[in-house]
């Protein structure tokens, strides 16, 4: 008989009843050492008092209602993230597909508008995730996704990863849009190098190509900059924003240019719950705390730190792992064994990861994570990779 919960995921035997900064602490008291952070959206930590205080204050004053009439808090958090970025304007979603639906929406209509209503094409690559609604898996393009879902929107172009030469030959003067992360989260922490970036930047104006990034993921200050693609000097058309910046909430946003966003007028695009009262006040307090210079180069230092510590990991156990990559708290342990193996000998330890693709374990702690949590991260890592030597060895 089919569960009462629809069993579209594959879940571990774990759950929790509280959590505290980096730890979750399960029903029987036991603690978990969390460097999953719920996919990178608990940034500042379970429970951060700023936040508990936003959420709670605005909880007991007014929760929602609707884009009906003004909404103050809305406009506070949009007025700080186009403060802090290249945004000129911001759309509130609840979730990372919802901005990439948006992000689709707004550049065809940029299109439409300028009177080039058939440049449609939107350039994206392989291992990328941009989420689940019908548009987001047709962007992708990956098979797991999309299979059985037919008939998939048209108009993308799924481009192998780092393959300039088809990416020079796709991205022409027909191109609406090329859309990608700076870091591939789900595709398993792939870097595109700052040079890339800044090359697809210039391809883009050389075409007229708008450049969509998401950052759902890499985004809020995962990588020591409040956006990772601050590392190469660039900056998009449009941008995607969920995860980090609700710190749990859930809340997304797409910041856009005033030209790229030019054709959204009244009546183009909606949401009953975007951008209401409680996701926004908690959003302007995570905003206030991670676009700090001092919290961002924190990140940096830590991301360091830890980097050092699985490069220790990566030489003591050549058997379980071969390599760290990625950028400030976005790291990634490639595996030389299923990685999803490594996450469970991790639930022995009590310690918590995440795997991706490409053979990755990823670690996305909370950003404030405390420096002796990361040595207790990197014991548990190790003794969870010592288990594995064993097993393999028996
Ligand atoms: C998680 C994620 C999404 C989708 O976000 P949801 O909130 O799950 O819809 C999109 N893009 C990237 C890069 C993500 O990591």
């Amino acid at each position: 008989m089919i569960p009462a919960v629809l069993p579209t995921y594959t879940r571990a035997p774990l759950s929790f009843v509280r959590g505290e900064g980096s730890w979750l602490v399960a029903g029987d008291g036991s603690r978990y050492l969390d460097l999953g952070a719920g996919i990178a959206v608990n940034a500042l930590g379970h429970a951060h008092p700023a936040l508990v205080a936003a959420l709670g204050a605005q909880a007991a004053q007014l929760w929602h209602v609707s884009n009906l009439y003004n909404i103050p808090q809305q406009e506070r958090l949009a007025a700080l993230l186009v403060e802090h970025t290249f945004a000129d304007t911001v759309f509130f979603t609840n979730s990372g597909t919802e901005t990439a639906e948006l992000a689709i929406k707004m550049a065809r209509k940029y299109w439409h508008d300028l009177g080039q209503p058939e440049r449609t094409g939107i350039v994206t690559f392989e291992g990328a995730f941009h989420g689940r609604s019908t548009g987001a898996i047709a962007a992708a393009g990956s098979e797991k996704m999309t299979r059985g879902f037919g008939p998939l929107m048209p108009g993308f172009r799924v481009l192998p990863f780092g393959d300039h030469d088809a990416l020079r030959a796709a991205v022409t003067d027909r191109t609406a849009a090329v859309m990608l992360e700076p870091i591939q989260g789900e595709g398993g922490i792939r870097l595109l190098p700052d040079a890339c970036l800044r090359g697809l930047r210039d391809l883009c104006d050389a075409t007229g190509a708008l450049m969509i990034l998401d950052e759902v993921q890499c985004g809020m200050g995962r990588t020591g900059r409040l956006f990772a693609h601050e590392w190469a000097g660039i900056t998009p058309d449009i941008m995607m924003v969920a995860k980090g910046i609700g710190g749990g909430f859930p809340l997304g946003a797409v910041l856009a240019t005033q030209r790229a966003a030019s054709g959204m007028v009244a009546g183009t695009h909606g949401s009953t719950y975007g951008g209401n009262p409680l996701g926004c006040a908690v959003g302007a307090a995570v905003v206030g705390i991670i676009a700090d210079p001092a919290f961002l180069a924190e990140v940096t230092r830590k991301g360091a730190l830890f980097r050092q510590k699985l490069e220790g990991l990566v030489a003591a156990h050549p058997t379980v792992f071969e390599g760290v990559r990625g950028r400030g708290l976005m790291l990634g342990l490639k595996c030389r064994i299923a990685p999803a193996d490594v996450v469970k000998a991790g639930y022995a330890q009590q310690v918590l990861t995440v795997p991706a693709a490409d053979n990755v374990l990823r670690l996305l702690p909370a950003l404030n994570i405390p420096d002796e949590d990361l040595a207790e991260a990197a014991a548990r890592l190790e003794r969870a990779a010592i288990s594995l030597e064993k097993a393999a060895v028996a």
